[in-house]
C-alpha cells in the first residue's frame, strides 16, 4: 500500500474509491476528445469529396475532368471505341470523291441540306460515349407479320422513326453499337416498293440497336440494269460518309418476317434472306446468296467487291458466293425460322431481263474477279439527296461493254 499512496497523491488517497473516480473521469475526457477529433474528420472528408462533384472540380483521387470518376462513370468500364466518330451528315460539308480511279472525282453535286450545318468542336473523350450495347438486343420482339396490302405515308413514317436523322442515319442513343452498318440498296423506279421497306425496317434496325446508314444507289437512265455494280457504288459511296464496317446488301422488295435476324455482320459472310416465301421458305440450292446478304468491310476487301459486268438479272449473286469461296470464307446464315422474309409480288422490271451470258461468267468467276470488281469500278455520281428516311445517290453507271 505504501508504493500507492504518491501516485494517487494527497486527500484522494484518504477517501475510499476516489483513486478509481479520478481514472474515470480521466478515461470519458479522453473518449469524449477522441470522439470529437473522429466526428471532425468525418464531416470534413465527406465534404471535401462532395465539391468537386458540384462544380467539376477533380480532386487528386478522380484524376483529370477527362476520367469515368469525373463524370460519374465507373472508372473501370471498357469503351468499345477509341475516339468519338461523327455521324455523316455532319462530317464534312462536303462530299469528297475519296481520290479513287472513277470518273466522280468532282462530279459530285454541292453539299446537301444537312450539310449547311455549322461544325460544332467535337468531344475529344471516348468517356463520353455511353456503354456498349450487348451482344443480343434486349427490345427484340421476335416474328412480325408483314403485309403489302395498305397504302404508306412516307411523312407518317418519318414521323414513327423521330430518331432516325437526316438521309437516314441512327445512332442508339443509350449504348454504343460496335454495328456500323450501310444498307445499300439498288434501285430504278421502284418507288412503292421503296416505301414499305422504310415502314418495316426503320424500326427494326433501330430494335436490333445499329448504327446504320441507309443508302438507295438509283442506276440512271434507261440502259440494263445492273445490280452488282450499284452495290459497289454504294460500298464506295457510304464510305465517304462514315467510317462503316459492315454493309449490307438489299433488294428493294424484301422484308424479314423476325427481328431476330440481324442486319449486321458476322465472322464470315452473311447470308440474311435464307428462307423467302417465293422459295417456300427454304433456300433454293445450298450455294444461294441473292437477296439480303451481309460483308464486313475486309471481307468485300478480300473479294475485290463485286462483279460489274452481270448486266440484266440473275448471276451476280452466284458470283459473289465463287468469290468468297475462293477466298477461303463460308456463309454464315441464320435458321430458316428466324430466316423467313416476305418479297412483294411485281411484274420483271423492263430492261432487267434475265442474262444469257450469266452461266458463262459464273464459271469462270476464279479468273475474272481480279480483274474486275472493285480495282475496275467506274462511275458517275449524277446527285446525291439526303431524305429523312434514306440517302438517294443517283448514279450514270454506263452500259454493258
Ligand atoms: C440466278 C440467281 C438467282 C437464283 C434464284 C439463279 O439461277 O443465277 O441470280 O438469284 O437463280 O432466283
Amino acid at each position: 500500500m505504501r508504493f500507492r499512496e504518491p501516485l494517487l497523491g494527497g486527500s484522494a488517497a484518504t477517501m475510499p474509491g476516489a483513486s478509481l473516480q479520478r481514472a474515470c473521469r480521466l478515461l470519458v475526457a479522453v473518449c469524449a476528445l477522441h470522439l470529437g477529433v473522429t466526428l471532425i474528420y468525418y464531416l470534413t472528408g465527406r465534404d471535401l469529396s462532395r465539391l468537386p462533384q458540384l462544380v467539376g472540380v477533380p480532386t487528386p483521387l478522380q484524376g483529370g475532368s477527362n476520367s469515368a470518376a469525373a463524370i460519374g462513370q465507373p472508372s473501370g468500364e471498357l469503351r468499345p471505341r477509341g475516339a468519338a466518330p461523327q455521324p455523316p451528315l455532319r462530317a464534312s460539308s462536303k462530299p469528297s470523291s475519296g481520290g479513287d480511279s472513277s470518273p466522280d472525282a468532282d462530279s459530285r453535286p454541292g453539299p446537301g441540306p444537312a450539310s449547311n450545318l455549322t461544325s460544332a468542336p467535337v468531344p475529344s473523350t471516348a468517356a463520353r460515349l455511353p456503354p456498349a450495347c450487348p451482344e443480343e438486343s434486349p427490345l427484340l420482339v421476335g416474328p412480325m407479320l408483314i403485309e403489302f396490302n395498305m397504302a404508306v405515308d412516307l411523312k407518317l413514317v418519318e414521323k414513327q422513326n423521330p430518331e432516325v436523322n437526316m438521309g437516314g442515319h441512327y445512332t442508339p442513343k443509350d449504348c454504343t453499337s460496335p454495328h456500323k452498318v450501310a444498307i445499300i440498296i439498288p434501285f430504278r423506279n421502284r418507288q412503292e416498293h421503296l416505301k414499305y421497306w422504310l415502314y418495316y425496317l426503320h424500326p427494326i434496325l433501330q430494335r436490333q440497336q445499329l448504327d446504320y446508314g441507309v443508302y438507295v444507289i438509283n442506276q440512271a437512265g434507261e440502259s440494263m440494269f445492273n445490280r452488282a455494280k450499284l452495290l459497289n457504288v454504294g460500298f464506295k459511296e457510304a464510305l465517304k460518309d462514315y467510317d462503316y464496317n459492315c454493309f449490307v446488301f438489299s433488294d428493294v422488295d424484301l422484308i424479314p418476317m423476325n427481328d431476330h435476324n440481324a442486319y449486321r455482320c458476322f465472322s464470315q459472310p452473311r447470308h440474311i434472306s435464307v428462307a423467302m416465301d417465293k422459295f417456300g421458305f427454304s433456300l433454293p440450292y445450298v450455294q444461294y446468296f441473292g437477296g439480303v446478304s451481309a460483308l464486313s468491310k475486309e471481307q468485300f476487301l478480300t473479294i475485290n467487291g463485286f462483279p460489274n459486268n452481270y448486266w440484266g438479272w440473275g448471276g451476280e449473286d452466284d458470283d459473289i458466293f465463287n468469290r468468297l469461296a475462293f477466298k477461303g470464307m463460308s456463309v454464315s446464315r441464320p435458321n430458316a425460322m428466324i430466316g423467313k422474309c416476305r418479297m412483294i409480288r411485281h411484274s420483271r422490271d423492263k430492261k432487267n431481263e434475265p442474262n444469257p451470258q450469266r452461266f458463262d461468267r459464273i464459271a469462270h468467276t476464279k479468273e475474272t474477279m481480279l480483274s474486275d470488281g472493285l480495282n475496275t469500278l467506274t462511275y458517275l455520281v449524277l446527285d446525291i439527296e439526303r431524305y429523312p428516311l434514306f440517302t438517294k445517290i443517283t448514279v450514270d453507271i454506263g452500259t454493258p461493254s
